[in-house]
């Protein structure tokens, strides 16, 4: 009899982009810049040192679950999507409080939501021998890279074999902005309610023309 070895799916984790909804248009820190730039090659840089980062918030209603960052892809959720997380032993990440949000004219936004800076540690590599894609330059001080295409034209995403480290949330190499799960975190999300997430198939990812749509977790989870 034959073994069918099913590959575990994985997904690309991304903002409902609903009009109006709260979302951070700035990252304050006060001990320094929390952004800076490489003067080599012009690259945007995160520097984490910063532990005491203050968002301005716009937009009305709720505050989200997963609340997007407009000056930088920071990963930010709340305090009870990191509970949930930590509920269901979720592995992959490192969470750093924020210290406070405001409003765009500085007064202080009260509330009972906390937010969390995630810093994620899991890993993973594309296969850019199977995707056609090679990397042109890579910055000797700040190491990023360009490639021989543009990334909307990388086509499917493709995981490197052996480079998975077996994280429910991660990243690939030289895209650690752009988070990655496994189906845990989907499930997590609509068991639990967590407002603002968004999912893709994974190789989907680059695929900004002709996108299949989102995943529909109550169709998801309800077949
Ligand atoms: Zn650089």
């Amino acid at each position: 009899m034959g073994r069918r070895v099913l590959m575990e799916q994985f997904y690309d984790i991304s903002h409902i982009e609903k009009k109006g909804t709260p979302y951070a248009s700035a990252i304050l820190s006060n001990s320094g810049t929390y952004l800076s730039t490489c003067h080599k090659c012009k690259s945007i840089k995160v520097n984490r040192s910063n532990k005491d980062l203050i968002l301005v918030i716009e937009g009305k209603g709720e505050l989200p679950d997963y609340l997007l960052c407009g000056q930088y892809p920071l990963f930010i959720i709340s305090n009870k999507t990191l509970k949930m997380w930590q509920k269901y032993s979720v592995t992959g990440y490192d969470a750093f409080p924020i210290a406070g949000l405001i409003n765009k004219d500085g007064e202080e936004i009260i509330t009972d939501i906390r937010y969390f800076d995630i810093h994620i540690t899991g890993r993973v590599k594309f296969d850019f021998n199977k995707m056609n894609v090679k990397i042109k330059y890579r910055c000797q001080k700040c190491g990023a890279v360009e490639y021989n295409k543009q990334v909307w034209q990388f086509g499917l995403a493709y995981v490197k074999q052996g480079s998975y480290d077996e994280s429910d949330l991660f990243v690939a190499e030289y895209f650690e902005t752009a988070p990655l799960c496994t189906e845990k975190i989907l499930d997590i999300v609509y068991k639990e309610n967590l407002t603002n997430f968004k999912f893709r198939t994974f190789e989907s990812q680059f695929m900004f023309l002709n996108r299949p749509p989102a995943i529909d977790l109550q169709k998801h989870f309800r077949d």
